[in-house]
């Protein structure tokens, strides 16, 4: 019995495929030295990872590959953690912190060079991500810059709210980070790219093809399919949110949270150059951040806010709310063309979870609302742990998989979310 095949959301990237392979769904008996579970950026990079590593791989997606977060997300490629590296720095101690956001840098450089080396068009990729601020605060935020550079080597530069509002014409707006090595793409035609690099260096990929259980069965692992089975020595679960049931220690150590985006039709852009005029991708410095920049043919794409339970009605209607508080000269000249939401993964601690819970049992997920360069690190960490027996991912040792407080947890996630909405407004 197979389950019926399910394709991508409505996005704009879905609507802007330049090709829509679909991969076999799994039937029949596979043996592979790893097994994969799910086809967003923690599995695909970490398959890709192994079979650069000679390793030979199934991976397994349940719908399509970069069906979740992966293929929906904004396209900002930053580096760093959804945790910051200051928190980093009091966890770990500085040395340590350095250490994991140094893998996110690399993780950037990386990410440029498959999409030259696998030939992905992924594009426009444009340089520059401003970080603005929406309060009067510029001696602190030089502060926070210096200590970035000095201590992550971050490369931050520190832009007045002159040249802020240079380029973003509202009186909103105070000073700015520009991170001028972080850049943006089109995130879903990277990861099915990605997927396509895997299937011609020999690994197999199998779409509409949920792992339903796993086993062990001997020295080896066995992924049961509706319709199939994968024997391998070693099984990687990144399936970040949409565990149901597979796995519930790894389902109980994160909860879901929702974002939104919209994305708009082509604006004349005179109109929209009297608001945002430029290339660079934009969000701010609270904590529910709107983020937003600019898409070939002056479409904008706009997303925000953040929810633990609750969807708002419509969805292009709240981000119209928000882009017009900010742009009130877009209004009536806007119009959108399609909006959607996503799902993050979060663990209490906002880091990624990486590790072994058996021999050969591994988890790669919990990259929350900052994935691109996480996920390419995750990846790289538990492909050389397989392949080459390196220690690595060890250091992320100290973010584990416990109990996130299951629906209770989820409910206090809600009430600190509120209060920070609640902040961020009083800030204002
Ligand atoms: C709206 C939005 C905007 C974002 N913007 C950014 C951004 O600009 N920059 C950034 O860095 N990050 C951003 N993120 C976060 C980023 O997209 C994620 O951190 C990242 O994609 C997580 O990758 P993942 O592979 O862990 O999860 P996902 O991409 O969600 O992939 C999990 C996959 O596992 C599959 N799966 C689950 N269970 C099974 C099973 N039993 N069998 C087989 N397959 C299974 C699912 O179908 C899914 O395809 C954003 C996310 C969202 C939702």
């Amino acid at each position: 019995m197979t389950s019926p095949v399910e394709n991508y959301i409505d996005t704009y990237y879905m609507r802007h495929l330049d090709e829509d392979v679909h991969y076999p769904t799994l039937s029949g008996v596979t043996e592979a030295d790893v097994c994969v579970i799910g086809g967003g950026l923690a599995g695909i990079n970490t398959a890709l990872g192994l079979v650069e590593r000679g390793k030979n791989i199934v991976l397994i997606e349940a719908k399509r590959i970069g069906w979740g977060a992966s293929g929906r997300n904004a396209g900002f490629v930053a580096k760093g953690y959804a945790a910051g590296e200051s928190s980093l720095a009091k966890t770990l101690g500085l040395e340590k912190a350095q250490a994991l956001v140094e893998l996110t840098k690399n993780a950037r450089k990386l990410i440029k060079k498959r999409i030259s080396e696998f030939n992905i068009d992924c594009g426009p990729v444009i340089d520059g991500v401003l970080t603005v601020s929406w309060r009067n605060k510029a001696e602190a935020l030089k502060k926070y810059i210096n200590e970035a550079n000095d201590n992550f080597g971050l490369g931050f530069e520190f832009w007045s709210r002159d040249r802020v509002q240079e380029i973003c014409k509202t009186d909103k707006y105070y000073d700015g980070i520009f991170a001028p090595h972080d850049f943006q793409f089109n995130p879903l035609r990277y990861v099915r790219g990605l997927g396509k690099a895997i299937a011609n260096k020999g690994g197999k990929i199998f779409e509409n093809s949920p792992a339903l259980k796993i086993e062990r069965e001997g020295a080896s692992w066995v992924v049961h399919t509706a319709a199939g089975k994968v024997k391998a020595k070693h099984v990687v679960l990144c399936c970040a949110i949409y565990m149901e049931g597979l796995d519930r220690r790894l389902e109980n150590a994160a909860f879901p949270v929702q974002t939104y985006i919209m994305t708009t039709a082509p604006i004349e852009e005179s109109v929209l150059k009297s608001a945002i005029d430029t290339p660079y991708a934009i969000y701010d410095t609270r904590f529910c951040s709107d983020y937003y920049r600019i898409l070939p043919d002056n479409r904008l794409l706009w997303g925000g806010r953040v929810g633990l339970w609750a969807h708002p009605k419509n969805i292009a209607e709240a981000m119209l709310h928000d882009m017009f508080k900010l742009y009130p000269q877009l209004e009536g000249h806007v119009t959108p063309e399609v909006s959607w939401a996503g799902l993050l993964c979060y663990a209490p601690h906002k880091m990624p979870q990486i590790g072994q819970i058996e021999p050969g049992y591994w988890y790669n997920t919990g990259y929350g609302g900052h994935g691109l360069c996480p996920t390419t690190a995750g990846g790289e960490i538990v492909a050389a742990a397989i392949a080459e027996g390196d220690q690595s991912y060890k250091a992320f040792s100290p973010f584990g998989i416990s109990y996130a407080g299951g629906k209770l947890g989820r409910y206090a996630a809600q009430m600190v979310y509120w209060w920070w909405r609640a902040r961020d407004a009083m800030d204002i």
